[in-house]
């Protein structure tokens, strides 16, 4: 065995039944960067202390035993960032096809519609509450 098949031996050893890595830890080691980053180039010491801390919560996380309880974190990390990841992949395929389609929200429940653009003024029908309006576009 070659000395770095021993040291990766060895690491796969230390980590067995240990969390590792996954979303909120990926979340939480890269704003220490970034925040560690700031710091160097602002000169702000409470900046590079909540850096050092956003570390310290990535390896205790990493290293970490109680896999259920780093699960449930997760996925609240999961819940909570999906709403936003939906809201900014929606505006990015909007400004795409900004050149097709008009969009706007139904007066009623403000849920988001398209119409296609130079088919003039058309009587609405919103998918999800029925309600009827008169859009151009
Ligand atoms: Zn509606």
């Amino acid at each position: 065995m070659t000395f770095w098949q021993k040291i990766k031996m060895g690491l796969a050893r230390f980590m067995e039944g240990r969390h590792g890595a996954d979303n909120l830890g990926m979340f939480t080691l890269i704003s220490g960067l970034v925040i560690s980053l700031l710091s160097s180039f602002t000169g702000i010491p409470l900046l590079s202390f909540i850096g050092l801390a956003l570390y310290v919560v990535t390896l205790f996380r990493m290293l970490s035993r109680n896999q259920e309880k780093r699960f449930a974190e997760n996925r609240k990390y999961i819940e909570l960032t999906s709403g936003w990841k939906k809201k900014s992949s929606q505006f990015v395929k909007r400004m795409k096809n900004r050149k097709d389609y008009k969009y706007f929200k139904c007066p009623n429940c403000k849920v988001l519609l398209r119409l296609k653009r130079g088919c003039g003024e058309k009587e609405i029908t919103c998918v999800r509450c029925q309600h009827k309006f008169k859009q151009k576009a």
